[in-house]
């Protein structure tokens, strides 16, 4: 068993009193390192790729929102998930990006341990670094499993975190018409 990371979990299975040997678990370790690698393969993702060739010429400056992007990302205090809907919006300014690009930037975020404060910030502060917009709107909502199955057990409490960047922040307008717009 060469991969740590399956090294690892035959470990966690020793000290969580289970028979990593017997039927059920005997691939586990395996299993578990695989699912690994892919819940986390946002560390090796290259943000340029993600939208290289996709800017296109803008036509307008109307505010532009791809709405209830589902994600699944893993807290980095418990290890456990957090997962939900994130919302971003922005304003162009000379371009446009391919609207499939977003949910792939909230993914590559997503795939690492995060904060879901810090996952909104990277979503908006990589948009706007990119594509140079007149300003990104971010709302993510998330129910986190380290509150759902542990701790003070609140199953259905979840966090809502926002980041607003350029016309998003200066414009009360733009962040109202925004905030409207996604409201559940
Ligand atoms: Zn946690």
């Amino acid at each position: 068993m060469k991969d740590p990371l399956e090294a690892t979990t035959l470990q966690i299975l020793k000290a969580i009193g289970e028979d990593p040997h017997r039927e059920g678990l005997k691939k586990t370790p395996l299993r578990v390192a695989r699912a690994w690698r892919e819940i986390t393969s946002g560390y090796s993702a290259d943000l340029d790729k993600i939208f290289n060739g996709a800017f296109f010429k803008a036509y307008s400056r109307e505010m532009v929102i791809v709405k209830d992007i589902s994600f699944y990302s893993l807290c980095e205090h418990h290890m456990l998930p957090f997962f939900g809907k994130a919302h971003v919006a922005y304003i162009p300014g000379r371009h446009i990006v391919g609207l499939s690009k977003i949910p792939r930037l909230v993914e590559t975020f997503a795939r690492r341990l995060q904060v879901q404060e810090r996952l909104t910030a990277q979503v908006a502060e990589t948009l706007f670094k990119k594509l140079k917009p007149r300003g990104v709107g971010v709302v993510i909502e998330a129910q986190h499993l380290c509150v759902n199955m542990r701790g003070v057990k609140n199953e259905t409490a979840f966090a809502v975190t926002s980041s607003m960047l350029g016309m998003f922040q200066t414009d009360s307008r733009v962040r109202a018409e925004f905030l409207n717009l996604v409201k559940p």
